[in-house]
């Protein structure tokens, strides 16, 4: 089955076609700088040349349109008629505590997104205007929602509550939901068809190390706990967010340096992480050359980044009393050796030894073994892959609906 995976942002609309029956995509591209003068317009499909081009695009329906007019193109033949896409899954970053699965997206559900518009304010408006105008584009057509906390949904309590007044988890639901979840999800599940042990019995670190980082529990393949919190801010270092800190920083911040609200968001989204670490840069592979180039804030930067990525392993082997696999995932967990190795050395006493001539041996998109052949905790790289998450959710959430609520 042919289905379109949409993932918006409030200035970019990101996509993949993807056959789900051969599990193969299609085509991969997206459009960015929406509603500025120029979007970039970039169009990538698996047997064809890239393609990439500017002109003006106002707004997501105009994306949608330029993305299906490159898809139909007879020159192109990636879809011969729009009917061909049996499915749209919509990427929703936040479901609140309502939805514990993906689903079929309805009037009800449209409300239900908007209502956690409050608990995500950065991800899920942009969210739901990808959804309003994907319907427009395809209203024949189911769409579904698949949600970045959902995988989390299985956290106890005893993980999801924060310690400060019980009445504002009453009142306004402030608890730990957790993100990245159907990246968590995937990998954990590429896991379990390696091995011979039920799923049950299982215990599992998954690190999705990307721009956005986070790492997850899984026990018995369900979450148990996560590092990320109320938002995606929480946790490790990321490229541009400050992970957990003392929230009295903040306070402390406002009086010596008369910062209004609006700035302090900014200043622990946008401007911390590696990239306020180092004074240099948010990606990874920038500040390993300056750091073997010498410099010191550059190595400082990864040196924490690392440090944080232990410290939640070390915790997670603690909330589930084992570990059977460690995972690397996302661009810098599945690219960055150096980062592996100093995010897992010193780790023996918990029984995890990390083979180094294998880490730095690592084929591109494979699923690689970097533990010794004696380290008691396995220690894996596997490639994530949300989209097909997205994209197989989606065709059988589908195929369960037989037909569009939008008709
Ligand atoms: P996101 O999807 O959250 O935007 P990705 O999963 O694509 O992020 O990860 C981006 C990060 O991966 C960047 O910090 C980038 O520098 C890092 N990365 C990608 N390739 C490499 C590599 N070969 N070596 C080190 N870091 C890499």
């Amino acid at each position: 089955m042919q289905v379109l995976v949409i993932n918006c942002g409030s200035s970019s609309v990101k996509y993949n076609l993807i056959e789900t029956d051969g599990r193969i995509d299609v085509c991969k591209g997206m459009v960015e700088r929406i509603g500025a003068v120029t979007a970039i317009i970039k169009h990538q499909p698996e047997n064809g040349k890239p393609v990439k081009d500017t002109k003006t695009i106002t707004n997501h329906v105009e994306a949608l349109q330029e993305i299906m007019g490159f898809l139909l193109s007879p020159d192109n033949k990636l879809v011969d008629s729009p009917a061909d896409i049996k499915a749209v899954g919509h990427r929703v970053v936040h479901g609140g505590e309502m939805f514990k699965d993906s689903v079929l997206i309805d009037e009800d559900v449209m409300d239900a997104i908007e209502q956690a518009i409050d608990l995500a304010p950065l991800h899920n408006p942009p969210n739901l205007k990808g959804i309003q105008a994907a319907i427009k584009q395809f209203p024949d057509i189911p769409h579904v929602a698949v949600f970045d906390t959902a995988f989390h949904h299985s956290l106890p309590a005893k993980a999801f509550l924060y310690g400060i007044p019980n009445r504002f988890y009453r009142r306004y639901k402030i608890r730990k939901y957790g993100f990245h979840g159907t990246s968590h999800y995937y990998v954990s599940r590429q896991y379990y068809k390696m091995i011979d042990k039920p799923v049950e019995d299982t215990k599992v670190i998954s690190c999705h190390l990307g721009n956005g980082a986070s790492i997850a529990a899984i026990e018995g393949g369900k979450s148990v706990d996560t590092s990320m919190g109320f938002t995606p801010l929480s946790g490790l270092v990321m490229g541009t967010r400050s992970g957990d800190i003392d929230p009295s920083i903040l306070f402390y911040l406002v009086e010596k340096e008369e910062l209004p609200l609006s700035n302090v968001h900014a200043l622990v989204n946008r401007h911390s992480g590696l990239l306020g670490l180092s004074g240099y840069a948010a990606d990874m592979r920038d500040l390993i050359t300056e750091a073997q180039n010498g410099d010191r804030r550059c190595q400082q930067a990864i040196d924490v980044f690392c440090y944080k990525i232990k410290q939640f392993i070390g915790s997670y082997i603690a909330t589930m009393n084992g570990c059977d696999a460690i995972i690397m995932t996302a661009g810098i967990g599945e690219n960055a050796a150096l980062v592996r190795e100093k995010s897992l050395e010193h780790l023996d006493f918990l029984g995890v030894k990390l083979d180094k001539e294998r880490n730095n041996n690592v084929n591109p998109g494979e699923i690689t073994r970097i533990s010794t052949d004696d380290s008691k905790v396995e220690v894996l790289i596997i490639p994530t892959n949300e989209e097909l998450v997205i994209a197989i959710d989606a065709a059988k959430i589908a195929q369960a609906a037989g037909q569009s609520p939008w008709i």
